[in-house]
């Protein structure tokens, strides 16, 4: 495992690459896990200085599972980017858009959660309607295991769930459109922005396709960047494989982050 604070020439050769751009997942990364999704709150050093880079760099973008409009609520600064629903919405320069084929979506989302309320017992199980995706979160449960596993066993008695993609994250399972991911939205901003170089970090399985989205544009026409992956004690295993470097926890993102934009601009 590469500690990004012993390797933070290579990030500054990355900044020295314009434009350069830093894309950052919320739950686990810059906001610590809560009980419920409802209670999570964005570190304030982490949005103190993702405000800071904000106005020295022409992409910060944060992107999540959440639907776009809480994405943009939790995190609350003005010039930053947003990503919701695992890449499905995106909010940038005051307006939100749909990617391609997500509007055929909502009334599949709609069929399942439903299917779902009436063959679970809903003791300790909350499912999130994000419209364009649900999450059913479990981590309220007395026996997470046999949740998750209940859950698993009423999504494959449901017909609407075939179109579907199942996504299994630390105690919530996702249910999205099938194109959707981390991976194609970080794609899709690092081609908007015409990014030569950037960051992302991530703490979770959906943040393997961002990873993956870095590398294969290193390979593909020249960007320059590195998949950095946040530890916590919940991290699913072989996460870290798939990333360059990694952080010990939100505190230690808030640290870089301070470091980030001060070297991206110095104080006077
Ligand atoms: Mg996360």
């Amino acid at each position: 495992m590469s500690y990004l604070f012993d390797h933070l020439d290579s990030v500054k050769g990355l900044i020295s690459q314009s434009p350069f751009g830093l894309i950052t997942d919320v739950d686990g990364t810059i906001s610590e896990t809560a009980p419920t999704p409802q209670e999570a709150r964005v570190n304030p050093l982490c949005r103190h200085y993702l405000l800071e880079l904000c106005s020295h760099l022409p992409l910060v973008a944060a992107i999540s599972g959440r639907s776009v409009a809480q994405v943009r609520d939790m995190v609350g600064i003005d010039g930053m980017v947003y990503v919701g629903n695992h890449g499905l919405e995106i909010w940038a320069e005051g307006k939100s858009e749909l990617a391609e084929g997500a509007a055929d979506y909502p009334g599949v989302i709609a069929a399942v959660i439903a299917g779902l309320s009436r063959r679970l017992p809903m003791e300790g199980l909350w499912i999130e309607d994000k419209r364009l995706t649900a999450s059913v979160h479990y981590r309220l449960h007395p026996a997470p295991e046999q949740a998750k596993e209940a859950i698993l066993a009423a999504l494959r008695q449901l017909p609407q769930a075939r179109r579907l993609r199942i996504i299994l994250e630390r105690k919530a399972i996702d249910i999205l459109p099938p194109a959707a991911s981390k991976g194609t939205a970080v794609a899709d901003l690092m081609k908007r922005y015409r990014l030569r170089a950037g960051l992302y970090l991530g703490d979770d399985f959906t943040d393997v396709d961002a990873f993956r989205a870095v590398r294969t544009a290193a390979r593909g026409w020249g960007f320059r960047g590195f998949a950095i992956g946040v530890i916590s004690q919940e991290m699913p295993e072989n996460f870290i494989a798939e990333a360059d470097f990694t952080l010990n926890g939100v505190s230690d993102v808030a640290h870089f982050l301070e470091w980030l934009s001060q070297t991206v601009a110095p104080p006077a």
